[in-house]
């Protein structure tokens, strides 16, 4: 897709610092997930008159190592700011944060990410980190703003440790929001600071212009992927509007995941309808050169940094590099399997393509993956020495994915025929439909709940069943008897 007309795109990230055991200024416990609504609760989460918050030291030590990654320049004060409004998930009606303005600083600002847009480099800068405080959930019964009657409010959420993120307008299309976040993501994710694949622990607002009109902020996407529909939608409407000779005027909208369009939620606010001052109950505290410095030796290799190794190390290209760095836990493993196998491009190639493609295909949390590095290396050596040909190496491995076989044995167990004979394969997915009903229930609702049922094929048949034609007469099976 092109967009002729000039694009510009800010994103604002909220991401929680999921490493830490209690909030950002109580010691209530932080992870909530499992929780029931509005138990995990004390005087300050609530805000009740009287109590005092007390700063979580490893809160800002996290911060600091978050902006020393994004290149920024850290303030010498950290001074906690109210930022007022009135809205149901604020129980105190304002939400300590920090202020760019008179009596106080973003704890962060200044810095810059590097990415990688078709071959080129580009610099998106960030213009601001804050730590600050998550309110509640707002929790709607139908799952969507739009048709719910009422909404609920858990409050377990109050209080846990945030960290925003806000970049200068420099991204230009939905597809340059999308590398950014996946390098951005990655970035955090190495410093061990949050788990953004946890339910609501990674939020985007993003701000959008179109020609030159007025910026539209679109409110509290969910993933990446939605940021990036979110985006090319809101264009699309900017487009129209402009090209009907109509102007495009300021405004919040909402990004509703189920029906995939944005939708206006209020008049945004200024800056100066929060009301701003510096917190009376959280005493300035000093971020001195030392500590900063102490920080910065405990910090791990980052991505940028690797991507740089594995090039002089592995003599692999950048991309091929860059590939493997994004994904950690696949550089993890190229790592390990390259100790014992030395045609690192070889490895590499098969990693970023067969590999990476059946984990998303099965969409299997990485660390659910049954490969070991040894699996890896024993099906590269096998395929070195003739043993099996590529065409075998490629069918095996979903399932050295999946159950994690042992190459070796299972060829010389079962030779290699592979079940892909349609109308057999059929019977035995329909046998394991009557054999496992709730596990049919549970992948109708949820997509990824599918492992379970190719799992069971795969065992029904030892492991002959060809993947991709089971995966899609599952698939067919499952919207058939819908
Ligand atoms: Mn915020």
């Amino acid at each position: 897709m092109s967009f002729e007309i000039p694009v510009k795109i800010g994103l604002e990230i909220h991401v929680q610092i999921t490493a830490l055991k209690t909030k950002l200024f109580c010691a209530t416990k932080a992870d909530y997930r499992s929780e029931e609504p509005n138990t995990l609760l004390c005087p300050t989460c609530l805000g009740l008159p009287g109590a005092l918050p007390k700063v979580n030291k490893k809160a800002i030590e996290y911060a600091i190592m978050v902006a020393k990654a994004l290149n920024c320049r850290i303030a010498p004060k950290l001074i906690f700011c109210r930022k007022h409004y009135f809205y149901p998930d604020m129980v105190k009606n304002y939400q300590i944060s920090q202020y760019d303005g008179p009596g106080s600083t973003p704890i962060a600002s200044n810095g810059f990410v590097r990415i990688i847009v078709d071959g080129k480099p580009k610099i998106v800068r960030i213009r601001r980190i804050n730590l600050e405080e998550d309110p509640g959930r707002i929790h709607y019964p139908t799952g969507s703003l739009l048709t719910s009657k009422y909404s609920l409010v858990d409050y377990n959420r109050s209080g846990i440790a945030l960290l925003e993120i806000v970049t200068e307008p420099d991204i230009e299309s939905p597809r340059e929001a999308r590398i950014f976040l996946e390098k951005l993501i990655a970035i955090l994710e190495y410093l061990g600071v949050t788990d953004t694949r946890l339910e609501g622990a990674f939020r985007v607002d993003a701000n959008i212009s179109v020609a030159d009109q007025a910026r539209v902020e679109i409110k509290n996407i969910g993933s990446i992927k939605d940021v990036e529909r979110a985006l090319t939608y809101e264009i699309l409407r900017q487009k129209s509007i402009i090209q009907k000779g109509g102007t495009v005027s300021r405004e919040t909208r909402h990004w509703d995941s189920s029906s995939k369009v944005t939708v206006p939620l209020r008049i945004k606010e200024f800056e100066e309808d929060y009301r701003y001052f510096p917190d009376p109950d959280l005493p300035p505290i000093t971020i001195s050169k030392e500590w900063i410095e102490e920080i910065e030796k405990r910090m791990p290799e980052l991505p940028d940094a690797r991507i740089e190794r594995f090039v002089k190390q592995y003599g692999l290209d950048e991309y091929r590099a860059q590939v493997l760095v994004l994904n950690k836990w696949l550089a993890d493993l190229f790592e390990e399997a390259a100790k014992e196998y030395n045609n690192y491009k070889s490895l590499a190639d098969w990693l970023i393509t067969d590999f990476l493609r059946w984990v998303k295909e099965f969409n299997v949390d990485p660390s659910r993956v049954k490969a070991t590095p040894k699996h890896i290396v024993k099906l590269l050596k096998l395929l070195d020495e003739g043993l099996i040909s590529v065409r075998m190496a490629k069918e095996l491995m979903p399932k050295i994915v999946l159950e994690g076989v042992d190459v070796e044995s299972f060829v010389k167990q079962h030779g290699f025929s592979k079940l892909s004979d349609e109308s057999e394969l059929r019977r035995v997915v329909e046998e394991v439909f009557r054999e496992y009903p709730r596990a049919v229930e549970d992948a109708r609702r949820n997509p990824k709940a599918i492992n379970f049922l190719v799992g069971a094929v795969m065992k029904k048949t030892k492991g002959r069943a060809d993947p991709q034609l089971t995966i899609r007469i599952i698939r067919e099976l499952l919207q058939s008897q819908q």
